[in-house]
């Protein structure tokens, strides 16, 4: 079994692969050289084709061809999305250590090097974090605002400014490629795991050919996955509303009582007190019962994704890492 997995989803990366191909070819006798590999299988480097129209599959057939022992692909029936392929990527890699990263070389695969040093000092998970972002002045404020609401809201420690770049040990994996829910969001399990985590932080650079894979609508979809598979605090906006018009109905009960006595009757348009504490105590009251249901949708949320109530990370009567 390799020490080292390297899992890279690939999607009409053609113009990217040949370079990425040249960097680890410079990298690899210093990531063997960091993990005492003995033998060139003791690193892989596994591709996820994500279902790609151009030229990519033939680069990987080469890639796979010149260094069967080192490269390795798997293709996908078809495009189903970048954290699809990633999850692909970890269930099937071998590795002692698994990382995660990109094919546009947005993501230095020098890195890893870095990574598998914290690795080997014993941490189980190493996630890069972007301290630059070389990106337009306003997509920085959003992706800004982005990460701080999603922690602000987030059920658990979520890491901020934290793609799917990381290497996580292989229980992490483990643990991970148990979890059945479908709609994955990586980053997010990966958080939600524990263990002994470190961040380091880099430099994220352009993606040196080609445009992003993600269109408008599935950077959403993925920004709203982020903040859907972290938190189950958006259910209970209904239960802040039951709040707010629990006080309404009570000021305008004291508003139209108050008026009885103090407005001269002939100026108040008839019926209006009735017709007011009728739309506001039947509203109130659909608010209630909708953050009732919100209440136990969030209990069956959590129960659908069936997570484990805890992991035990150290067992003192046991040997590290048994037990779990
Ligand atoms: N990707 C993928 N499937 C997709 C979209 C993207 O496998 O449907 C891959 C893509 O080839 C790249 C990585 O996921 O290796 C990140 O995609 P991209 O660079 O387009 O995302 P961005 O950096 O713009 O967030
Ligand atoms: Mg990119």
């Amino acid at each position: 079994m390799p020490k080292l997995s390297v899992v890279i989803p690939v999607f009409n990366e053609a113009d990217n692969l040949p370079r990425l191909y040249q960097r680890f070819k410079a990298l690899l006798p210093q990531l063997r050289k960091e993990i005492s590999a003995e033998t060139k299988e003791d690193i892989e480097i596994l591709f996820v084709n994500d279902g790609s129209s151009d030229n990519s599959a033939a680069l990987l057939e080469s890639f796979a061809a010149s260094e069967p022992a080192v490269y390795r692909y798997i293709s996908l029936s078809r495009n189903f999305g970048h954290q699809a392929a990633v999850s692909a990527g970890i269930y099937h890699a071998r590795g002692s250590a698994v990382v995660i990263m990109d094919a546009d070389l947005q993501d230095p695969p020098e890195l890893i090097l870095d990574m598998v040093k914290k690795w080997e000092e014993g941490f189980d998970v190493v996630y890069a974090v972007r301290q630059k972002r070389e990106s337009p002045f306003f997509n920085n404020i959003a992706y800004k605002f982005y990460y701080w609401f999603k922690c602000l809201i987030a059920d658990y420690p979520v890491q901020k400014d934290s793609g799917d770049f990381s290497l996580l040990d292989r229980k992490i994996v483990e643990v991970i490629n148990k979890f059945p829910e479908k709609e994955r969001y990586v980053r997010g399990l990966r958080a939600w795991v524990g263990f002994k985590q470190v961040a380091l932080p880099y430099r994220r650079v352009e993606r040196q050919a080609g445009k992003s894979k993600y269109s408008f609508f599935a950077l959403a979809r993925l920004a709203l996955s982020g903040i859907l598979s972290t938190s189950v605090k958006p259910l209970f906006i209904s239960g802040l509303f039951s709040f707010i018009s629990i006080l309404m109905i009570i000021g305008v009960i004291v508003y139209s009582v108050f008026s009885k006595f103090y407005i001269p009757q002939d100026q108040m348009p008839k019926g209006w007190t009735s017709l007011i504490i009728t739309v506001a105590v039947f509203s109130g009251l659909q608010l209630i019962s909708i953050w009732l249901l919100s209440l136990y949708m969030a209990r069956m949320y959590r129960e659908m994704l069936s997570r484990p109530t805890y992991l035990i990370a150290h067992d003192s009567l046991k040997k590290d890492g048994e037990g779990r």
